[in-house]
């Protein structure tokens, strides 16, 4: 069963003050079954970002339908929305974490927002940070630790919901070597124990070699080329 589906999806914007839009996305069509890592590569400019976040309708497309576990994101706005999104986890290069609030307070956010009880809060948080072996990090504030540990505290805040889809926007593109190889095997982990379906979008190639399954190249806002990432690398 696919997971994502994203049908003939344009993105134009429309700066302010200028006539022209900006074509950011070009009738994609990308489908990404149940259970696999599928990577999205491209240089900068090419509407990786733009892509990703249409997949949960951080931007809405300007044509196309986005259709995840089913359900067609494209057709829904307000509470409808919110509920599909808590589907969808996300995280960023940047991490994106509250400075003013602990680890745990961090993953509980999305809980709390749902509106969930403490006890039901605790009982999904404290699992997810031993999963992301940040138990003994719970009481730390994000200015405490490194880049790889902050990663580590989104993904467990992304996974609180218990999505179906994770959606990870250059995540390691703000990380060293090393700490970039324990982020990719973290999302391998959580790919394998959860079931859980990856989109990534990079501009490391290094990244789609480690750990995708399937790879899509996107230029000028189209997706040029699709393969399995063994056939993609191949030498000619
Ligand atoms: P990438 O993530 O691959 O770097 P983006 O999706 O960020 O690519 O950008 C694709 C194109 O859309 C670029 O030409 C970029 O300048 C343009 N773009 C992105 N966001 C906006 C925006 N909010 N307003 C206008 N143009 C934008
Ligand atoms: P906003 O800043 O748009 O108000 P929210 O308050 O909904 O965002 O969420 C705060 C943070 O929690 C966001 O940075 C977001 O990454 C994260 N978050 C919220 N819901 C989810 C979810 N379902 N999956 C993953 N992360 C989430």
């Amino acid at each position: 069963a696919q997971m994502i589906r994203l049908q003939n999806v344009s993105k134009t914007y429309y700066p302010r003050g200028k006539s022209a839009g900006v074509e950011a996305l070009k009738a994609v069509d990308l489908h990404v079954p149940k259970g696999q890592i599928h990577g999205v590569i491209g240089l900068s400019g090419a509407g990786k970002s733009t892509l990703i976040r249409c997949v949960n309708l951080l931007e809405r497309p300007t044509t196309g339908t986005v259709t995840v576990d089913g359900q067609e994101l494209t057709g829904l706005s307000g509470d409808a929305l919110n509920q599909a999104r808590h589907r969808i986890g996300m995280i960023f290069q940047h991490f994106n974490l509250l400075t003013s609030r602990t680890v745990y307070a961090n993953v509980a956010l999305p809980l709390e927002l749902m509106g969930l009880k403490t006890d039901e809060i605790r009982e999904r948080v404290t699992p997810l940070l031993e999963l992301d072996r940040l138990a003994d990090k719970a009481r730390h504030y994000p200015a405490q630790l490194s880049g790889g540990q902050k990663q580590r505290v989104a993904i467990a805040r992304a996974l609180a919901s218990r999505p179906r889809v994770l959606l990870c926007d250059e995540a390691t593109s703000a990380l060293d070597p090393h700490t970039t190889g324990a982020i990719l095997e973290l999302l391998q982990d959580i790919n394998q124990k959860l079931g859980l379906t990856i989109l990534l979008i990079t501009h490391e190639m290094e990244v789609v070699k480690t750990i995708c399954h399937r790879v899509s190249l996107i230029s000028g806002g189209e997706l040029v080329e699709e393969a399995e990432v063994g056939d993609f690398f191949t030498a000619p």
